[in-house]
């Protein structure tokens, strides 16, 4: 339970804690997991890849659920049998998403409605039925994975993909002011970060001011601060952690 001022002694920042992450097999998610047990919390991993959830999961002695984000009844049934598996939940992060690349001509109807429906309709899906798990007054937080291009979309062939992305930090914003005062909503914006997604586009970092791509736990660490009590006055923030991308 959340107590205003109150710092957490590093190792049990999130004692007590029953968090769940989307996209948990793999990259951001995956790793943000496993810091998040380091930190002493309990989390459930939701991915559409079964075997990898499993692994994952299997590797921090989590539990591990197969459902797709984009499936309503699914993800009730997901985040009831994480409910059930943690004894309540009071904390949820977003990091199931997926990226497409070519020109505002070549995306397809097909391929831009996918895109909206993992990244944008995804994450309503999950805050949805995470919001049926959790009772009032649990002083609850929500962090999602928006992106660079969500805040600054100067990448060309990403139409799709940063609109979605757009669409995730208003949501964010509108969550914040619709959950407060009991439930927290924060969205954090990475650049490039160092995962499959990245794949092919490795060389591309001349407007980071650090010239760089992120480690997947650099991510890992600001959805931490999110989550944590630390940021107990802290909603409706989007967070760019992207290497100096957005104001460089
Ligand atoms: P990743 O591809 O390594 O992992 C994404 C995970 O989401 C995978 O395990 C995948 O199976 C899962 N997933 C995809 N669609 C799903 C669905 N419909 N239902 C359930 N699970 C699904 O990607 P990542 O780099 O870890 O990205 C995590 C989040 O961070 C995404 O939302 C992504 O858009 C965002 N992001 C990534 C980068 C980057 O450079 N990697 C930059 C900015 C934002």
């Amino acid at each position: 339970m959340t107590q205003v001022g109150q710092t957490s002694t590093a190792g049990a920042r999130l004692k007590g804690r029953r968090i769940v992450i989307t996209g948990g097999a793999a990259g951001i998610g995956r790793r943000t997991a496993a810091l998040f047990v380091t930190e002493g919390a309990a989390v459930t991993l939701i991915d559409r890849d079964a075997s990898r959830v499993a692994a994952a999961a299997a590797q921090i002695g989590m539990l591990g659920i197969a459902a797709d984000v984009t499936d309503a009844t699914a993800m009730d049934a997901a985040l009831h049998k994480a409910s059930d598996a943690m004894a309540g939940i009071d904390g949820l992060v977003t990091a199931a998403g997926i990226m497409w690349r070519g020109s505002v001509l070549d995306v397809c109807e097909q391929d831009w409605r996918r895109v909206l429906d993992v990244n944008l309709t995804g994450t309503y899906l999950a805050v949805r039925s995470f919001l049926k798990e959790v009772f009032e007054g649990t002083d609850a937080t929500i962090v999602t994975l928006g992106s660079a291009q969500g805040l600054h979309p100067d990448a060309a062939n990403r139409s799709a993909y940063a609109a979605s992305k757009g669409g995730v930090v208003n949501l964010t914003r509108a969550l914040a002011a619709e959950l407060a005062p009991h439930i927290r909503a924060n969205c954090v914006c990475p650049g490039l970060v160092d995962t499959e997604m990245a794949n092919g586009v490795r060389g591309n970092l001349g407007n980071y001011a650090l010239g760089r791509m992120a480690e997947p736990v650099e991510i890992a660490h600001a959805l931490l601060f999110l989550t944590s009590i630390e940021s107990s006055f802290i909603t409706g923030a989007t967070l760019a952690a992207d290497g100096g991308r957005a104001f460089h």
